[in-house]
């Protein structure tokens, strides 16, 4: 990620990002979550066409891309695991796609073949699971699509650690609270306004 594209190091909160207009489209805004809830009745990746990046289905057995209209016999599969994220502002909807890789160095294909992650009696990989209940600094791309009513879904750009939080790898630690709060103030402040 380029620092210079990011439009501001303001924290913004979930309230103001849902308000965001069309002048916003293309934008990178910051802003800190509490993962609420990883969506387990979604799939967690998807089959893409290696060809034109679209998502293909299964047809007849086979990955089959509507556009290219042909077969794909190795598709490229992603991450697009279905989160809802919380602050003191509201709730937003997000997909968490290949920074998954990034924080856990592991892609889709090392978790579906890892048995403690997919397998009988399992009904959802328990490392993405255990999104739940952290705090992220998200940076998302702003698209048009979100500045309508349209879609109330975000794609994230970049999911960072908070900096308090790096160099304390305890399972299960508390969140800073004190600096969890001025950012919510600042916030709030500027919403204010
Ligand atoms: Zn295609």
């Amino acid at each position: 990620m380029e620092a210079e594209e990011v439009i501001d190091n303001k924290l913004y909160t979930i309230a103001e990002i849902k308000k965001f207009t069309e002048e916003y489209i293309q934008n990178k805004v910051r802003f800190q979550v509490n993962v609420k809830k990883v969506e387990e009745k979604n799939n967690w990746y998807d089959n893409f066409c290696t060809t034109c990046g679209d998502e293909v289905n299964i047809v007849a057995e086979r990955y089959k891309c509507e556009t290219c209209k042909r077969n794909i016999p190795y598709p490229d599969i992603r991450f697009r695991l279905a989160v809802v994220c919380k602050d003191v502002t509201g709730v937003i909807a997000m997909v968490f796609d290949e920074e998954i890789y990034r924080l856990t160095g592991k892609d889709v294909f090392d978790i579906e073949n890892d048995d403690n992650q997919v397998g009988d009696g399992i009904n959802f990989p328990p490392m993405l699971k255990s999104f739940e209940n952290r705090d992220y600094i998200v940076t998302l791309l702003i698209e048009e699509k979100n500045t309508k009513k349209s879609c109330s879904v975000y794609t994230v750009y970049a999911l960072d650690e908070p900096v308090e939080m790096l160099g304390n790898h305890t399972p299960g630690d508390t969140v800073d609270i004190t600096s969890n709060a001025d950012s919510v103030t600042m916030g709030i402040d500027l919403l204010s306004k």
